[in-house]
């Protein structure tokens, strides 16, 4: 049972001080607790109760006050810790097969706006704050612990008391899996892209097989032969079409992406022995090639085979999926590749399909909503922090400009593992103040600047946040709006 808030203390309210978030106030276990601001723009926590029992795990102050006693403490890993086990709605939980929507966040400050956004919908779509790719970990300087800490402060100054999740986004090395257990995520993505091999996709018959004989059947705890007879000729019935398996294209699929299910094994099989409450999800849309209906049933198959539960699959649909900008493709060839995977994702599992690279993408979410009746995780990475740079771009055009001259001169090496079609020479170079304020409709300057968030935040880090802190109810506005248009076309379906 999700543990919920109790009713305000009636006397709460009156003890607000300057700068509070009023809608971060809520009473649990014997204590109310909220959040304040200071004018500088620094937070801390600030809780009250009839004795100093419940404020054992917070490093801070305590004092006595009209018969109560407050505890005044600041906003570090440590509290946020403590504020997690204070107030368990905020611990990283199991979304399960709910609908849910992961607000990637580079920045650790769009939290308030996602959830602004998730209210005004107010569709029962479970949400994942806290998901960071280690990739963007490392381009952002942030830990683990950074990425869940701005999460749960952000959701708990927005007055969010429903479950979170915390996704581990795009796993792709075991020690991965070691520091983001320890963190305390609860949502695990496997990504072994790096051993699936994209050669095997054209490769001829012969080269197929030869691949296919020098897997680690061992490792597999199968054989060749097993292999074949499970899948060769087998029919899978689906409520709409049947997927045929012909030998050829279950030794195609396996020769591709065989060399990734023990890697992904190892990662699990790690995550089993380090996670206590958590659920996985398998990625493949990172690699070269749609996956094909054979290739998501032998992956599917054989991971469960080998033991992995998982909650959600990603393959990589047809079609392309870039960074910030709407599908790129056939729209109703992307809808046939919908319908066919989550079909499979009911036969075989069920289990959720992940939509990566979701952000603005208008005009699939409608279909992926249907197809999977709601069955469906929307992953959005980058965004926020694109949206988040309007805030800078209508209040330091000069800031922006240096942004944008940094975020050219640093394309070639940003955009290295992401897939763009932007024309950096499209961009102007000297842009007036009205095309600073259109940079981030601009599909060319949009990807630029939304691949560029390494170079631009170590450089100019300082000034953006400060911008940021003093313009925070137009961030969270910005978030909110670009997320209700995001998160409406799942709130039928949603469940
Ligand atoms: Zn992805």
């Amino acid at each position: 049972m999700t543990a919920r808030p109790d009713p305000l203390d009636p006397s709460a309210a009156s003890l607000l001080g300057e700068g509070a978030y009023a809608g971060s106030q809520v009473s649990y276990g014997g204590a109310t607790y909220w959040l304040e601001r200071s004018p500088d723009g620094a937070k801390r926590l600030v809780a009250v109760a009839d004795d100093e029992s419940p404020f054992g795990p917070f490093a801070g102050t305590t004092e006595r006050l009209d018969g109560k006693v407050r505890l005044l403490a600041e906003t570090t890993t440590d509290n946020a810790r403590a504020l997690r086990s204070a107030l368990p709605w905020l611990t990283p939980s199991r979304h399960g097969l709910h609908t849910s929507a992961g607000f990637g966040d580079r920045l650790g400050l769009s939290t308030p706006g996602h959830v602004r956004a998730l209210n005004a919908v107010g569709a029962p779509i479970r949400p994942v704050f806290a998901q960071q790719s280690i990739r963007e970990m490392g381009r952002c300087h942030r830990t683990p612990r950074d990425v869940l800490d701005d999460a749960t402060w952000g959701a708990f100054q927005a007055g969010w008391t429903s479950p979170v999740g915390g996704d581990a986004d795009h796993l792709e090395q075991i020690e991965d899996v070691d520091t983001t257990a320890a963190a305390g995520f609860a949502f695990f993505t496997l990504d072994p892209k790096a051993r699936v091999d994209p050669s095997a996709e054209h490769a001829d018959p012969a080269t197929v097989r030869a691949k296919v004989e020098a897997l680690d059947w061992p490792g597999l705890e199968s054989d060749l032969p097993a292999f074949v007879k499970k899948y060769a000729g087998r029919r899978i019935e689906l409520e709409h079409e049947a997927v045929e398996l012909d030998e050829e294209s279950v030794l195609r699929a396996m020769a591709k992406y065989g060399p990734s299910l023990s890697h992904a094994m190892a990662m699990y099989r790690r995550l089993t022995e380090k996670a206590g409450d958590y659920e996985v999800e398998f990625a493949v849309d990172e690699t070269d090639y749609p996956t094909k209906p054979a290739e998501h049933v032998v992956v599917v198959s054989e991971l469960k085979r080998l033991g992995m539960e998982f909650i959600s699959f990603a393959p990589r649909f047809v079609g392309r999926f870039e960074k910030g900008v709407e599908f790129i493709g056939d729209i109703g060839e992307l809808r046939r590749d919908f319908e066919i995977h989550a079909q499979l994702a009911r036969a075989l599992g069920p289990y959720k399909l992940s939509l990566h690279s979701g952000s603005d993408k208008y005009s699939t979410y409608p279909l992926i909503a249907e197809a999977t009746q709601g069955v469906v995780h929307l992953k959005t990475a980058g965004t926020s922090w694109a949206e988040a740079l309007r805030v800078i771009a209508a209040n330091d055009p000069d800031l922006m400009r240096r942004i944008l001259a940094l975020a050219l001169d640093s394309f070639e090496a940003n955009r290295k593992s992401y897939h763009l079609s932007c024309d950096p020479a499209r961009i102007p170079t000297e842009p007036t103040d009205e095309e600073v304020a259109r940079l981030l409709d601009v599909a060319d300057s949009r990807q630029v600047l939304h691949v560029g968030y390494g170079a631009i935040l170590e450089e100019f880090g300082s000034p953006m946040y400060r911008v940021w802190n003093d313009h925070e109810e137009e961030h969270y506005r910005i978030i909110a709006d670009h997320f209700v248009k995001h998160l409406e076309p799942f709130a039928r379906y949603a469940r």
